[in-house]
C-alpha cells in the first residue's frame, strides 16, 4: 500500500487535497493521470451500463435536492453510524471497527469448571484482517503485565456495539491503552449539512447528497413521463456523494467526498426478484473482470438475513482483497418498492407505472447496484501495480515498476518518441504521428532522456504501448516504427495503419 501511495503521488495520479493548507482529512485530488484514469472507469462503467444496453438510461440529478427527499429516504433518522469519542485523547471511532475481547483465565489446578474463569481486563484493537491474532497477542502481554498464572482461554473479538453498558469503562482506547475513558456508542449522523438561501435557520437547512440513489427514484415519475422505458429498465447515475465518515482511511477507499456509479433497476412486483438480483450480481463481477481486475482477488458477502435493513429482501456485496483486507467494493441490493413507496408518501405525488397487460397501476420494485468510483479505481490499481525487472541500456537487469492497466483504462494509451531529440526528420514524424493519434486517444509526446528511461516513466503511468521513431523510420521504405509494449516488453516493427487497428481493437 504504501510503495503504491507513493507512486500516486510521485505520478500525479492522487494527491491529499489542499495539500499547502496541510491537507483535509478524508478528501483528495486526482491529479493529471489521476483524472484521465477515473474518466475511463466512468466511461467504461457508463458505456457498457448504459450505453450498450437497451433497458437502461442515464440521469444526473442535483447534488442538493429538497431536504424532505432525505426525509422520505430515511436518511435524516437513520443514516447514522455509532460515534464513540475516547475523552483523553480526543480520538473518535466507529463502534462497530473497534474490537474488543475479555481476557479470560483459568486458575491453574483448578478442575475445568467455567465458574472459575476469571476476567483479568480487556484489551482492544481497531479493524483489520487480524483483529483475533492482535487481540489474542494484547491478552497474552497483559496476563505477564498482570502476573497472572494460569491458562489464557482463547479470546473471542466483539466490536463495540456488542459490548454491554457495564463494559464501556472497561474496554482500553485504542489511543492510550488505558480503559475509562470511551463513552458509550452514539447516534451520528453523517449527511453534511448547509443552508440554501439568505437565511440560515433551521427552515433553510438541505444537505450535500449522501448517495446519487435517491435522484433517480425522485426522477422515476419525469423519466417515465417523458421516455418510452417500459418495465423492466433502469435509470443510472454517476455522481459525487459526500458522507461526514468518522473514521476517513485507507486512502480513497473511505472519503468523505467521494463519487458513486449507480443503477436503480425497476421490476414488476410479480417478477422473480431473486433472479434478476441473481443476474445483476454476475454482471456487476463480470465487468470488474472485464476491466482486469482477477477472479481471485473478488469475493462475495452475503449480508445475514438479520442484519438487512426491514425493506431489503437481499444484500451481497463483492468484495475486493485490498493490502489493507477484504472489503465492500460494490453492494448489489433488493430493496423492495420501499423508496418509492416512500416518496409517494412524503411527497403525495403517486410514483405508479401503469401495467398494460393488468391495466393497472403499480408501483415497481427495485434492484439497486450500487459501486464507488474511487474504490474501482484503488482496486484497478492495486491489481495493477507491479515490480519486475527490465533490461537498462547496457542490457543489464534493473528494477521497474509498471502498473498493467488495462487498455481501456489506462490514463494514456500511447507515448510517442522520437529516438533523439534533436534530429528534426525523426522529432518531425514523431509529432505528425502523435497530432494524428491525438485526435482519437489520449496520447502522450516524450523526448526527454534516454529511451530505457522513457519506457520506464512510460510503464510507471500505466500506458500499454510505446512507439519509437528511429532512423529506420526515416530512412528504410514502408515507414515503420517500434512498438513496444508493456507487460511483456516485446518490441516489434509496425507502421501506422497497423497501429491504428490494433488501437481499435483493444480499446473498443
Ligand atoms: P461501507 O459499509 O463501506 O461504509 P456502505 O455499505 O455504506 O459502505 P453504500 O451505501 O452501499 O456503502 O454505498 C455504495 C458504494 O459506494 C459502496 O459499495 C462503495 O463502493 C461506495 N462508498 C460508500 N461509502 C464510501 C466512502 N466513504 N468512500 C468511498 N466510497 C464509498
Amino acid at each position: 500500500m504504501d510503495a503504491l501511495v507513493s507512486l500516486c503521488k510521485r505520478r500525479g495520479f492522487i494527491y491529499p487535497s489542499s495539500e499547502i493548507y496541510g491537507g483535509l482529512n478524508g478528501f483528495f485530488d486526482y491529479g493529471p493521470l489521476g483524472a484521465e484514469l477515473k474518466r475511463n472507469i466512468r466511461n467504461a462503467w457508463w458505456q457498457d451500463m448504459v450505453h450498450r444496453r437497451d433497458d437502461i438510461v442515464g440521469l444526473e440529478s442535483s447534488i442538493i435536492m429538497h431536504p424532505k427527499v432525505w426525509e422520505a429516504s430515511g436518511h435524516v433518522a437513520g443514516f447514522t453510524d455509532p460515534l464513540v469519542d475516547c475523552k483523553v485523547s480526543k480520538q473518535r471511532y466507529r463502534a462497530d471497527q473497534l474490537f474488543f475481547a475479555a481476557v479470560t483465565v483459568e486458575p491453574e489446578n483448578s478442575a475445568s469448571d467455567s465458574s472459575e474463569k476469571q476476567i483479568i481486563g480487556y484489551v482492544s484493537a481497531l479493524e483489520s484482517e487480524r483483529t483475533t491474532e492482535e487481540l489474542q497477542e494484547k491478552a497474552e502481554t497483559l496476563k505477564r503485565k498482570k502476573a497472572v498464572r494460569g491458562k489464557l482461554e482463547p479470546v473471542v473479538a466483539r466490536d463495540f456495539t456488542e459490548a454491554k453498558p457495564e463494559e464501556y469503562a472497561l474496554i482500553p482506547s485504542p489511543a492510550t491503552g488505558e480503559p475509562g475513558s470511551l463513552t458509550p456508542p452514539r447516534a451520528f449522523n453523517m449527511m453534511f449539512e448547509t443552508n440554501v438561501g439568505a437565511m440560515r435557520d433551521a427552515s433553510s437547512i438541505a444537505y450535500l447528497r449522501p448517495e446519487t440513489a435517491q435522484g433517480m427514484f425522485v426522477d422515476f415519475k419525469n423519466v417515465i413521463d417523458t421516455t418510452r422505458v417500459k418495465l423492466p429498465f433502469g435509470i443510472a447515475q454517476i455522481g459525487k456523494s459526500f458522507r461526514n465518515e468518522i473514521t476517513p482511511r485507507n486512502f480513497i477507499f473511505r472519503s468523505r467526498e467521494f463519487e458513486q456509479m449507480e443503477m436503480e433497476y425497476f421490476i414488476h412486483p410479480d417478477a422473480d426478484w431473486l433472479a434478476c438480483h441473481e443476474a445483476w450480481l454476475k454482471w456487476c463481477q463480470d465487468w470488474l473482470k472485464s476491466i482486469g481486475l482477477p477472479e481471485s482477488s473478488l469475493s462475495l458477502y452475503e449480508h445475514p438475513k438479520e442484519k438487512l435493513a426491514f425493506y431489503s429482501r437481499r444484500t451481497v456485496d463483492i468484495m475486493f482483497n485490498y493490502p489493507f483486507g477484504v472489503q465492500e467494493l460494490w453492494g448489489i441490493a433488493a430493496r423492495s418498492d420501499y423508496d418509492l413507496q416512500q416518496h409517494q408518501k412524503f411527497s403525495g405525488v403517486p410514483q405508479v407505472y401503469f401495467d398494460e397487460a393488468a391495466k393497472a397501476r403499480i408501483v415497481p420494485h427495485v434492484i439497486e447496484p450500487a459501486v464507488g468510483v474511487d474504490r474501482i479505481l484503488l482496486a484497478v490499481l492495486c491489481a495493477a501495480y507491479a515490480e519486475d525487472e527490465a533490461p537498462d541500456e547496457k542490457g543489464k537487469l534493473e528494477k521497474r515498476t509498471v502498473l498493467r492497466l488495462h487498455p481501456r483504462l489506462a490514463p494514456c494509451k500511447v507515448a510517442v518518441l522520437p529516438l533523439l531529440k534533436n534530429k528534426e526528420a525523426l522529432a518531425g514524424r514523431a509529432r505528425a504521428l502523435h497530432a494524428k493519434l491525438q485526435r482519437r486517444y489520449a496520447v502522450a509526446y516524450d523526448d526527454g532522456g534516454n529511451i530505457g528511461k522513457r519506457y520506464r516513466r512510460q510503464d510507471e503511468a500505466g500506458t500499454p504501448w510505446c512507439v519509437t521513431i528511429d532512423f529506420d523510420t526515416i530512412e528504410k521504405p514502408g515507414d515503420t516504427f517500434t512498438l513496444r509494449e508493456r507487460d511483456s516488453m516485446k518490441q516489434e516493427r509496425i507502421d501506422e495503419k497497423a497501429l491504428f487497428a490494433l488501437l481499435d481493437e483493444k480499446l473498443n
